[in-house]
């Protein structure tokens, strides 16, 4: 018998006791303890009370084929019991793993040559950094090291994913970023413009300043750029038209690798099969995960292409062996789960309805909040955008941070059978990227719940005094 159980504890009461929580206040949380979430069908999870839900946020944007397909329990269970596990280190392999890797090089866009088999995200683009630095010394570029990654960027809590990230929150107090990381420009132009700037000199103006950033530390030192093609956990941002374009050019006349994190956008959730497609990026190394298995079970990759790939065969012999891996890479059971998983996203075609159905989705809500003061911006691609919250819609006057007011939204949401995510990092965002599953009459049912929560928002921030409707 557990500690916990000796002593009677409920459940939520055993979790205050025992877990750390992730992106939680530890001192709030030892106060309200957790929400516990019990069951799932599609795009509706149930709590430990038996409430109903909407999950607007798809988990953490990961849960593309939603909650409760047989499939892909089925191959899961079918593997487990043939070959539970499997490692694939000292040239071991398994079925599942080769099957996957080889149907992810079709798949992936650009020219990738070998996958890299991961657990997360983080612990994925801690791959791609060290890749960067293997190609670079391998082919006796020791100084070329640096990587740009852009303020509000997310790229995982790992170390070097950490340091990537480019969100104050995530370096404060673990001695964050380290030494090789810089961080450029976010490209949001609804807060970031000045007055009136159009988008394609915005654009100019973000590349200029890259280029400037990469002169300035001297192009023998910058190896990479890392880029979300959407910025998912700053608020959901979307590339002005042309972005990618124009920071490639500044990146092919420096010899600087482009790292397309498709961790959120990989697998339909932009209306395309990978981000990166959706905006012309042609990536040197891709990092894919959450969609990969829909989060059935814990699985990334990274990819790098047939350039990079030479270079570390190349340099084989020379180095030895390849000193990288985890135990759990390559796992049988997790790369069945994730070919089940895409035979769901490519036979049912998700990429297809998360463009058709995204498009009605983000068309609803502009028609029920275009108007509404408290709503700056609807912005939204596929099955990813965000409403933006504003003081002032006029002016874009963001709300003091300290107010919360998107988790206030996300509170009421509860009470109105939605699990919203606020994102606060630029100001105040409501997260929309629900299971690419989602039919038009469920979008329907989120746009109408939608509607009540920013009116009773609206109402408690006038109350509150903290707001007034122009
Ligand atoms: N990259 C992006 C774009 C993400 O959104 C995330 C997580 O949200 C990560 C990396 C990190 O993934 P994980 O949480 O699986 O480590």
């Amino acid at each position: 018998m557990t500690a916990q159980l000796a002593r009677n504890l409920s459940l939520e009461e055993m979790d205050k006791e025992s877990m750390l929580h992730p992106f939680t206040s530890i001192s709030q949380h030892m106060e309200k303890g957790p929400h516990i979430v019990k069951g799932g069908k599609g795009v509706w999870v149930t709590d430990a009370q038996g409430n109903e839900y909407i999950d607007t946020m798809a988990g953490l944007a990961c849960v593309n084929i939603g909650w409760g397909r047989d499939e892909v329990v089925d191959a899961m269970a079918a593997q487990a019991r043939e070959l539970a596990y499997y490692q694939t280190f000292h040239g071991m392999s398994n079925e599942p793993a080769i099957r996957l890797a080889d149907r992810l090089l079709d798949l992936v866009p650009g020219d990738m040559a070998r996958v890299a088999f991961g657990c997360s995200g983080s612990d994925a683009n801690d791959t791609q950094v060290k890749l960067v630095r293997y190609f670079n010394n391998l082919r006796g570029r020791p100084e070329k090291k640096k990587i740009i990654s852009r303020h509000g960027g997310y790229h995982g809590t790992t170390l070097a994913a950490a340091s990537l990230t480019g969100l104050p929150v995530v370096h404060k107090a673990f001695d964050l970023p380290m030494a090789e990381v810089r961080h450029t420009e976010t490209p949001h132009h609804y807060q970031f413009a000045a007055p009136g700037q159009s988008e394609a000199d915005y654009v100019a103006d973000l590349a200029a300043k890259l280029e400037e950033m990469i002169v300035e530390e001297g192009p023998e030192t910058v190896a990479a750029f890392i880029a979300e093609p959407v910025m998912g956990s700053c608020g959901m941002i979307l590339p002005p038209e042309g972005y990618f374009t124009a920071i490639q050019d500044v990146l092919r006349r420096h010899e600087v690798l482009m790292i397309a994190d498709e961790v959120i956008c990989g697998f339909g959730r932009t209306g395309r099969m990978f981000g990166c497609e959706r905006y012309g990026i042609e990536p040197d190394m891709v990092t894919i995960a959450k969609g990969l298995t829909s989060a059935y079970v814990p699985m990334s990759a990274s990819l790098i292409s047939n350039e990079i790939w030479k270079v570390i065969e190349g340099g084989s012999d020379e180095v030895g062996v390849f000193a990288h891996g985890v135990t759990y890479g390559a796992h049988p059971v997790c790369a069945a789960a994730a070919l089940a998983n895409l035979d769901i996203i490519e036979g049912e075609d998700l990429a297809g309805n998360s463009d058709a159905v995204g498009a009605h989705l983000f068309s609803r809500l502009r028609a029920a909040f275009g108007d509404h003061p408290l709503v700056g911006q609807i912005r939204g691609i596929g099955m990813i955008g965000g409403i933006e919250l504003v003081a002032d819609k006029a002016s874009r006057e963001r709300f003091d941070p300290a107010r919360k007011v998107a988790a206030q939204g996300a509170r009421i949401g509860l009470e109105e059978g939605l699990i919203c995510r606020a994102m606060a990092a630029f100001g105040d965002t409501l997260a929309v990227s629900p299971p690419l599953v989602m039919s038009e009459a469920e979008a329907d049912e989120m746009v109408a719940r939608l509607v009540r929560v920013i009116d009773r928002l609206a109402g408690e921030l006038e109350s509150e005094g903290i707001w007034k409707a122009a």
